[in-house]
């Protein structure tokens, strides 16, 4: 637990520096215009994809900064920067941020909520954007899935003390959601800082918790993935070889992590179990051929795992205008 509340402080910190640079200036998502005008900020996203006989949309909250040169542990300095050169990226590494709407026709249903004003100033805080430009309202989300308790995925349920999403439950897996009410959670600040953004949920009676794999809705399912936080965990979207399975931060270094899966990073409470969760994950979504999608993969951040020699690849999705499949039926 301890160990957990000392990675839970240095995501804080790495946080108040990636807003100090944002402050001055150098945050993301700003690039120059014709007009020279550098404050313009790259549009929210959302990209819908038929699973089954749902419809999930991508939905970008913004991309951050991350210096993975001082977060990633396991991966020595001159591999990482090789790695990344190999992929056209750079340091800090330009990162996604990605939520997730699954539409199941009668119900629909967020995974997780983006940074919301924790983050705003570092460049997220846009779900709420992409969601209006996906054409749906916060009041219509049935229910948020959020897949660990961080606030680059919990920053966006509530702002000054009121439930952005008015109509939804929120489910978490029990352990996260002990990390922010149980008695040891007390003695640490920023987690009280998360806990108050769930607040509104919780006074409303609105948290539903889970503690091992469990169908939460017809098609939906909760699959615990611990050691990035204790309760970590995806949602599998769907069945047979179309499903989707949601994975949260199991991979926070595309370019890094599917080559080799053991480096781990700075923010993982248990980075030991961390790496077997990803591990098995890689294996499972390989074998069995289904998609993945990502909440720190470059947007849509959804795509495929395979073998490949001694290693893993990922290979995005195609991108498709054919619109004629985005209509839910
Ligand atoms: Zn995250």
């Amino acid at each position: 637990m301890k160990k957990a509340c000392i990675n839970s402080g240095l995501f804080f910190l790495v946080l108040a520096n990636i807003t100090a640079n944002s402050v001055q200036g150098k945050g993301p998502g700003r690039f120059a215009s014709t007009t020279g005008d550098t404050s313009i900020v790259a549009p929210p996203g959302y990209y819908p994809i038929i699973v089954g006989s749902f419809t999930v949309t991508a939905l970008n909250d913004g991309t951050l900064l991350l210096p993975l040169d001082h977060l990633m542990k396991g991966a020595a300095a001159g591999e990482l920067g090789q790695a990344l050169t190999k992929y056209h990226r750079s340091l800090p590494t330009e990162t996604s941020v990605n939520c997730f709407l699954i539409n199941m026709g009668g119900k629909l249903i967020l995974v997780d909520a983006g940074g919301g004003d924790v983050y705003r100033s570092g460049g997220l805080g846009n779900v709420l954007q992409s969601l209006a430009r996906a054409g749906y309202k916060p009041e219509q989300i049935d229910a948020v899935l959020i897949t660990h308790f961080h606030a680059d995925h919990t920053g966006g349920l509530s702002k000054d003390g009121e439930a952005l999403f008015p109509n939804a439950d929120v489910y978490i897996n029990q352990a996260d959601y002990d990390m922010l009410f149980g008695a040891a959670a007390r003695q640490v600040s920023e987690v009280d800082n998360v806990a108050k953004l769930l607040a509104p949920y919780k006074d409303a009676g609105r948290i539903r918790t889970f503690s091992k794999r469990q169908e939460l809705f017809s098609g939906i399912t909760a699959i615990p993935a611990p050691g990035h936080t204790p309760g970590h965990s995806c949602y599998l979207v769907g069945a047979g070889k179309k499903k989707m399975l949601i994975w949260g931060d199991i991979v926070h270094a595309s370019e890094i992590q599917f080559a080799d899966p053991s480096p781990t990073l700075m923010f993982d409470g248990n980075p030991g179990q961390a790496r077997d969760s990803r591990k098995a994950l890689f294996a499972d979504a390989a074998k069995n051929g289904y998609r993945v999608a990502g909440a720190h993969i470059s947007f849509p951040g959804v795509g495929y795992v395979d073998v490949d020699g001694s290693r893993y690849r990922w290979t995005p999705i195609a991108y498709s205008t054919n619109n004629k499949t985005f209509i839910f039926k």
